[in-house]
């Protein structure tokens, strides 16, 4: 799972996520990686990035899990609009707290909610540095090794938070 915060107390958000999912029965055993300022992707002008990933064993559905990270978003006081022209216009604009999931064990899903592998986790170097970091033999379904995804994926911009 990806973490990111650029709006208000990154490391606060950032350490509450991780509260909030540590407090969720179903899931367990969590490690987060260490956390890295990235350069922001999107509208530019934005503050930079505070990133890191975690992995947690869990019993919950993908989309069960999907909903805790949007209500732990919430809480944090990411604003959520619903309406398809605020969906498209504040795209990667910036946020408190951003959760994805970019691996759900081995699971390949593609429906209108989720798209698991994260559909951009390949080209990302703030979530493949990260999951080297907690797994350097990590290899992704449909993708390869997070070791050679890394080494091809551009490095300028994330650097030790
Ligand atoms: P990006 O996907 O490029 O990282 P984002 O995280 O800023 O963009 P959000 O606004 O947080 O995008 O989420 C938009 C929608 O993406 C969510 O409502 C959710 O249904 C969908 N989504 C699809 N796949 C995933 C995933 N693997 N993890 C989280 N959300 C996902
Ligand atoms: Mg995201
Ligand atoms: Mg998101």
């Amino acid at each position: 799972m990806a973490l990111g915060s650029n709006l208000g107390n990154c490391h606060e958000h950032l350490d509450a996520a991780i509260t909030s999912l540590r407090a969720i029965h179903a899931i367990k055993n969590l490690v987060e990686s260490p956390r890295y300022l990235t350069d922001p992707m999107g509208p530019p002008d934005q503050p930079d990035y505070l990133n890191s990933v975690c992995e947690f064993d869990t019993q919950l559905s993908a989309h069960s899990l999907l909903d805790e990270l949007q209500s732990i978003e919430i809480e944090r006081g990411r604003l959520r609009p619903t309406d398809a022209a605020s969906i498209a216009s504040l795209r990667w604009q910036a946020r408190t707290l951003d959760l994805d999931i970019l691996l759900f064990g081995d699971s390949v899903i593609a429906d209108e909610r989720l798209t698991v592998p994260h559909a951009e986790i390949r080209s990302r170097s703030f979530v493949l540095q990260p999951l080297f970091d907690l797994n350097p033999a990590l290899s992704i379904q449909g993708a390869g090794a997070v070791a050679e995804l890394l080494a091809a994926a551009n490095k300028l911009g994330i650097r030790p938070a």
